[in-house]
């Protein structure tokens, strides 16, 4: 006999993890992709050069130095509507 699946993360020690949980985390991957779309798009919009296009943990947290403040307020609104949209808090 099978048991369904858990609804919550299953990935044992990384759980709970902020990386796993913003890059890893299968069950998050909606969120995760409108995230990276957002912070995409105000790459875009902001200009910044194709070598600062990073999406790393700094990044998603909007603490990259290298990019401008508009672009850090952008990405940290990114994540943060993403973890809203998961129910997380941080
Ligand atoms: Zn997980």
């Amino acid at each position: 006999m099978k048991l369904a699946p858990s609804p919550v993360c299953k990935f044992g020690e990384e759980r709970g993890s902020i990386i796993h949980f913003l890059f890893h985390c299968p069950l998050h991957a909606t969120a995760r992709e409108e995230m990276i779309n957002r912070i995409e798009l105000g790459y875009v919009k902001t200009n910044t050069p194709g070598f600062c296009r990073q999406i790393d943990v700094k990044t998603v947290l909007g603490a990259n130095g290298h990019l401008c403040s508009d672009m850090r307020n952008i990405t940290a609104m990114a994540t943060h509507q993403s973890l809203v949209s998961t129910k997380h808090k941080i």
